[in-house]
């Protein structure tokens, strides 16, 4: 079976490969099935948006496909970024800004409690575009007073997940394998994919 992973992002390519590892899956990227067509991502919720990725791509493809959609949930800022996170400040601002923002807009809010969480969708499509299995995995913890650590990417520095005291820019990478929102979706895809596979 071959399965397209909708994504331009390698890092998520490996991490399905290494999750699926021989169940007679061949992993397809947009770039190898020479896609260049980018989705207009409209939705107005994550799984909206990993739907939508999902059915056009694997429409486009004519493979079954997967595809993803994720961002940082703040609960002072009524669920901002959340969909916005990579636009969050600007599309072209770098993510010392966005999170110099973030944290700026939180001060200003009434809110004491500086809980949030990262939130990452799955959605499964056949080739002919219907969906056919979305899971959503989440990551809970509370945003830092300033960011710290130089791992991960994106909000990373400022994230610091439940049972830690440190965040995501600190902590080990086999951590956040362990505990995030996109490895959780992740795991959850591949059970389900093993399943309809039969292996
Ligand atoms: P997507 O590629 O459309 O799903 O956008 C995801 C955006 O959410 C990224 O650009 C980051 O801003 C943010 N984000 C999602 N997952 C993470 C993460 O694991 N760490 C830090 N930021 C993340």
């Amino acid at each position: 079976m071959d399965l397209l992973v909708a994504t331009r992002n390698t890092g998520k390519l490996t991490e399905l490969r290494e999750l699926l590892g021989d169940a007679g899956v061949r992993l397809l990227s947009l770039d190898e099935t020479g896609i260049t067509e980018d989705v207009d991502e409209n939705g107005t919720t994550f799984e909206a948006n990993a739907r939508l990725k999902a059915s056009a791509y694997a429409k486009a493809a004519g493979t079954y496909a997967v595809a993803d959609d994720s961002g940082l949930e703040v609960d002072a800022l009524n669920g901002a970024p959340g969909i916005f996170s990579a636009r969050y400040a600007g599309v072209e601002t770098g993510f010392d800004k966005k999170m110099e923002t973030l944290l700026a807009e939180m001060d200003d809010s009434d809110s004491a409690s500086r809980s949030a969480r990262f939130v990452c969708v799955m959605a499964f499509s056949d080739p002919e575009g219907n969906i056919l299995f979305t899971t959503e995995g989440i990551c809970s913890g509370n945003i830092a007073k300033e960011p710290a650590g130089i791992g991960g990417f994106g909000y990373d520095p400022i994230f610091i997940p439940d049972g830690y005291h440190r965040t995501f820019g600190e902590l080990t990478a086999s951590v956040k394998n362990t505990i995030g929102h996109r490895s959780k979706a992740s795991r959850a895809f591949v059970a389900y994919l093993r399943d309809f596979i039969g292996v």
